[in-house]
C-alpha cells in the first residue's frame, strides 16, 4: 500500500495490523496472571528486570499468603524476600511491595486507586507500572512505555525521543485512549517476536511497507531459532492470563 502521509495515518495502520496479528483486549494480552488490581500491581512491580513467566511462577504462593494490601503490609520482610527471591532484585522489590501495601492500607482504604496521580505516589510505582494497572485492570487509558515500545515507536517514526515520558506523550497523541493499553502490549509482542533490538526481521514484518526503518534486504532469522529473540509461541495466542 502507499505509505500514509500523516503520522496519525501511519499509527492507525500500524495499530490495525498489530491488532490483527495479536488480537485481544489489554487484559487478554497481558501475560501477568492476576485476579484483581492489587494482584496485578504486585505482579507488575515484580516483573522489573525479569520475565512474566518467572513472575507467574512466584505469585500463586505469594497471593495465597498475602491476598490483600493489609496482609502484605504486615508481611515479615525476610519471608517476603524468600518468596520473591527468584525474580531478582528481591530486596528492593520486597521494600517496594511492603511500602506500596502500607500506602494502600494507610491512604486508599486498602484499594488500588485507578488515577495516575494517586498510583505514582505509591512506593515502587512509576508511570509504566501505573499505566499497566490502569489499562489492564481498570480499562482506563494507559500506554506503558518499556524498552520495546520505545524502540518500535522510534523505528516506526512515531516519536524521536528516547525519554519514555515523551514517547508516551507522542503516542498518546496518535492512539485513541481506548486502544492505548492494547497498542502498547502489541508493540511489546512485536518487539519480542519480529522487531527485535539486534535483528529486526523486516522482510517478514507486516509493517514493512509503512515503516520508515524497514530494511528489506536484511537477512531473515527464522522464528524459533536460537538467534531469534522471540520468547515462545505466537504471542497473541497466549492471551487471557487472568487467573480464575
Ligand atoms: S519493518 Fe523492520 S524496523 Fe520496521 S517495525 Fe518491522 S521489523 Fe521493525
Amino acid at each position: 500500500m502507499a505509505r500514509p502521509r500523516s503520522l496519525k495515518g501511519r499509527a492507525t495502520v500500524v495499530a490495525a495490523r498489530l491488532a490483527e496479528l495479536y488480537p485481544g483486549t489489554a487484559t487478554e494480552l497481558c501475560a501477568l496472571e492476576h485476579r484483581d488490581p492489587f494482584e496485578l500491581l504486585v505482579a507488575t512491580i515484580l516483573s522489573a528486570q525479569t520475565t512474566d513467566a518467572r513472575v507467574n511462577l512466584v505469585t500463586p504462593a505469594l497471593f495465597a499468603e498475602y491476598p490483600d494490601a493489609a496482609a502484605l503490609a504486615s508481611a515479615d520482610p525476610d519471608h517476603l524476600e524468600d518468596l520473591i527471591r527468584s525474580t531478582g532484585f528481591f530486596r528492593a522489590k520486597a521494600r517496594s511491595l511492603l511500602g506500596m501495601a502500607q500506602a494502600l492500607a494507610d491512604r486508599f482504604d486498602g484499594q488500588v486507586p485507578p488515577a495516575m496521580a494517586d498510583l505514582v505516589t505509591l512506593p515502587g510505582v512509576g508511570r509504566k507500572t501505573a499505566n499497566v494497572v490502569r489499562s489492564v485492570a481498570f480499562g482506563e487509558p494507559g500506554l506503558p512505555v518499556d524498552t520495546h515500545v520505545g524502540r518500535l515507536a522510534r523505528r516506526l517514526g512515531l516519536t524521536e525521543s528516547e525519554d519514555p515520558e515523551v514517547v508516551e506523550r507522542d503516542l498518546d497523541a496518535l492512539v485513541p485512549p481506548a486502544g492505548r493499553g492494547a497498542f502498547s502490549l502489541r508493540l511489546i509482542l512485536h518487539g519480542r517476536a519480529v522487531c527485535t533490538a539486534r535483528r529486526p526481521r523486516c522482510p517478514t514484518c507486516v509493517l514493512a511497507d509503512v515503516c520508515p526503518s524497514a530494511r528489506l534486504d536484511a537477512p531473515v532469522v527464522p522464528a524459533g531459532s536460537r538467534r531469534s529473540a522471540r520468547a515462545g509461541g505466537r504471542p497473541g495466542a497466549a492471551g487471557g492470563r487472568r487467573r480464575a
